[in-house]
């Protein structure tokens, strides 16, 4: 099937051009510049959202928010095209077998295209040398949801050793401690920190950029846009808790100079019967209005649309080494359509994931119109039209997989 996205803004991290696109066969065949004058809507690739929580298979079945479709379907609305899937699930994905089970949730549910994390349990160090195709392997050194917390710093080590890409959970001092191992051993694996949230994890990062291309971080939205005067009941509490002004305004900076690689949802869909709670449950959905979010910030702030590509989306593609980020031609046309006319408070919006609940109700951001994967349009006017189509897992290069 072939089809035009016709007089929009094209804009990628090489790009910042006015035009058409043409898509062939699901991929991009035709990059055709022209002047647009005065352009509404952006044409971006999507993004990639390399951490988020569908919690597909549920801890509890009863009070379940979300699984694959309507995560997915979140996402989709968000201009989101890929996502990763945490492995604390119910069981947590500690092996080959379990990985393979969820496998198959998300290979029937997921309208975006996936990736799945493989946990670190402490114990599993043959299970883990032994698996590939995974963005890579997640380390709970503080901790959260889930009975997933690896404290012993033997255990860092040994895993370490392994060569994989370890995606980190390790907040403040745990962090400083963890990348101090990590530095003694002679940076032995890529070290991915998420959900930078401290000031103090900042310069850690910016410093050790200065002596390895090992180590990257992501940032959640909560982070960039609260702190914890905003905290009322439940539903801003989450792992890590939010920082005051300065950890916000030095994740900021850090994005800014590029300490911070890229944006991630860290999306966790809790039932609202669990954040109404005098012992809340830890997390905020994020899948489907971070990209928006960020990019009104973004443009607020005066800074350049090609940087935003990269943190949205480029970025964590090369980290993880999947072929994604990109408005080129052979590109797969997995883009998300912005028009910058229709401006609305979230709150105006419909909520594609299960749990019902936003922290952002009374942002305005730029509404996303179309997102497409491999050029199957599975959102537009405000509605899912995947139909029966499910997107696949991504492929990674060996690189990220160790
Ligand atoms: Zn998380």
């Amino acid at each position: 099937m072939n089809f035009k996205i016709e007089n929009v803004r094209i804009v990628d991290a090489s790009q910042d051009t006015t035009g058409s696109v043409v898509i062939s066969d699901g991929k991009i065949s035709e990059i055709r510049e022209f002047s647009v004058p005065f352009p509404t809507k952006i044409l971006i690739p999507g993004a990639v959202d390399p951490h988020v929580h569908f919690r597909d298979p549920p801890d509890d079945l009863e009070t379940a928010a979300e699984d694959f479709f309507s995560g997915s379907s979140a996402a989709a609305a968000g201009g989101v095209t890929t996502i990763f899937e945490m492995p604390n699930t119910n069981p947590p994905v500690f092996s080959a077998e379990i990985l393979s089970q969820k496998h198959a949730i998300a290979a029937q549910k997921s309208i975006v295209r996936w990736g799945l994390f493989f946990g670190a349990s402490g114990e599993n160090l043959s299970e883990i040398s032994k698996i590939s195709s995974v963005p890579g392997v997640k380390l709970y050194a503080n901790d959260t949801t889930g009975k997933l917390l690896v404290a012993q710093e033997s255990a860092w080590r040994e895993l370490f050793q392994l060569g994989k890409k370890i995606v980190v959970h390790a907040e403040g001092e745990t962090f400083l401690r963890l990348a101090e191992i990590w530095k003694s051993e002679n940076f032995p694996c890529a070290l991915h920190l998420a959900h930078t949230a401290r000031a103090i994890e900042v310069s850690k990062i910016r410093e050790l950029k200065t002596k390895t291309s090992q180590i990257s971080a992501e940032v959640a939205p909560h982070h960039l846009f609260f702190t914890e005067s905003d905290v009322d009941g439940g539903w801003l509490r989450m792992k890590p808790e939010l920082g005051i002004e300065s950890d916000r305004d030095a994740l900021w900076d850090g994005i800014f100079d590029g300490t911070i690689d890229f944006l991630a949802s860290d999306h966790a869909p809790h039932p609202i019967s669990k954040k109404n709670s005098k012992t809340p449950a830890f997390g905020v959905p994020g899948a489907q209005f971070s990209l928006p979010l960020i990019l009104s910030e973004w443009l607020r702030r005066g800074w350049d649309l090609r940087r935003f590509v990269e943190f949205t989306s480029l970025r964590a593609a090369e980290l993880f080494g999947i072929s994604r980020g990109k408005i080129s031609v052979g590109a797969d046309a997995d883009l998300a359509l912005i028009d910058f006319e229709n401006q609305k408070k979230i709150s105006e919006l419909q909520n594609f994931s299960r749990c019902g609940w936003t922290s952002y109700s009374n942002f305005k951001i730029p509404v996303v119109e179309k997102t497409w994967i491999g050029g199957v349009c599975v959102f537009q006017n405000q509605k899912i039209v995947a139909g029966d189509f499910r997107a696949g897992e991504e492929i990674f290069s060996e690189k990220s997989s160790g």
